[in-house]
């Protein structure tokens, strides 16, 4: 069997190497390091793919939603409603920014954003909404589209973990994720779904004005060169990185088909078993299963870690501290956190290897073990 590891980029890349060896060349021969055809392609093609007016594309997922924040003239003192229960960019650029988080809970089923806990956390300091489509399942949006209408606030889609993923609104429409709010921010660092080799991230929105501002933003505030109208920063997409994304882009969807094949494999494996909980799907959601994550129910997960390592196996606790616990933002004299259900899963959940060059023996060796140990 070969070595089992949380993503094989390796062995997905001597897939296309053909491809992307021919494309890397061709930026080399362009000479066109910076911007140039391959980002423009790329930027055109992500149109294209998720149904977006625009896509600006910059260096990485942070800054994305750090350049969302800024374009959209957030102050600080203006409040931004997150989960907790994520990956700390999302909050992260919040406080650098110096505006002020606001941690609400998540649903312990679908691990993303709880529209009731969202509704409560608003208030008149309120500006901006930012749901994440946690490990590859969308939020609830047409609920926090809708409360966001209400009281005139900002949507920021964190959709970093979930490209490609659908969302079926009650009336049959169907969009991708990170396309229905004001912004939606992604990733590619190279572990994510559409992975560069090395770092990337891109900004979409359906607003003319607010692309225009978006671009400005992340090019120094200028529009017009060394005149510069805002204070922006800087964050481009590497044209090589560019040309390798619009190679892996054209089969984004067979790679999210294929961690699909693995989870229903786990899904089975782990059927009936009350010591499991395997991933939820709710009924507007496709999952991209950026993340295979399961729920243990009386299990040491510290000893389950351990014992699947001593098997090489590896596993992933994301994410160990939520946010509303993290020392980062002790300066902000936060109120004092209760959100039992963000605890209750900080303590409980377990994600496995899902990534697209996955074999059936390795799923079955990697199955047995964890039911071994469980059973036990
Ligand atoms: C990866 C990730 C980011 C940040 O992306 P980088 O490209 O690493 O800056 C933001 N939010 C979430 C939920 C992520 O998983």
């Amino acid at each position: 069997m070969r070595p089992i590891q949380m993503v094989d980029t390796k062995r997905q890349y001597e897939q296309i190497k053909t491809d992307v060896d021919a494309a890397i060349q061709e930026v080399l021969n362009s000479a066109a390091y910076i911007g140039g055809k391959a980002v423009q392609d790329f930027a055109s093609g992500l149109n294209e793919y998720l149904g977006v007016k625009h896509t600006i594309p910059c260096a990485n997922g942070t800054d994305a939603l750090q350049i969302a924040m800024m374009a959209l003239g957030l102050q600080p003192g203006d409040e931004v409603i997150t989960p907790s229960f994520t990956y700390i960019a999302t909050t992260e650029v919040v406080a650098l920014l110096r505006l002020t988080p606001v941690f609400v809970e998540v649903d312990p089923r679908t691990f993303c954003m709880d529209p009731e806990a969202l509704r409560k956390a608003i208030t008149s300091k309120t500006k901006a909404i930012v749901p994440v489509h946690l490990y590859g399942h969308a939020a609830p949006m047409e609920e926090i589209l809708a409360i966001a209408k209400e009281y005139n606030l900002y949507v920021i889609e964190d959709n970093a973990q979930a490209i490609g993923c659908n969302y079926t609104f009650s009336d049959g429409t169907v969009q991708k994720t990170g396309t229905m709010g004001t912004i939606g921010a992604t990733s590619f660092y190279p572990s994510k779904n559409l992975g560069a080799y090395g770092d990337g991230g891109a900004i979409f929105t359906n607003d003319d004005a607010l692309a225009q501002q978006l671009k400005m933003v992340a090019n120094h505030g200028q529009q017009k060169r060394y005149y510069h109208e805002v204070v922006g920063c800087n964050s481009r997409l590497d044209s090589i990185q560019a040309a390798i994304l619009n190679i892996k882009l054209k089969k984004l969807d067979q790679y999210n088909a294929a961690r699909q094949s693995v989870a229903a494999y786990y899904n089975d494996a782990f059927a009936g078993n009350e010591k499991i909980t395997t991933p939820y799907v709710a009924s507007y959601s496709s999952h991209v299963y950026h993340q295979y994550t399961l729920l243990l129910n009386g299990v040491n997960r510290d000893e389950l870690v351990a014992y699947l390592a001593d098997h090489k196996i590896p596993s992933m606790i994301y994410y160990p501290v939520p946010g509303h616990k993290q020392d980062m933002f002790k300066s902000f004299a936060l109120p004092a956190y209760d959100l039992a259900t963000t605890d209750w899963l900080t303590e409980r959940v377990i994600s496995l290897p899902v990534h697209t060059e996955m074999d059936a023996d390795q799923l079955e060796y990697i199955t047995a073990h964890v039911l071994n140990f469980v059973n036990k």
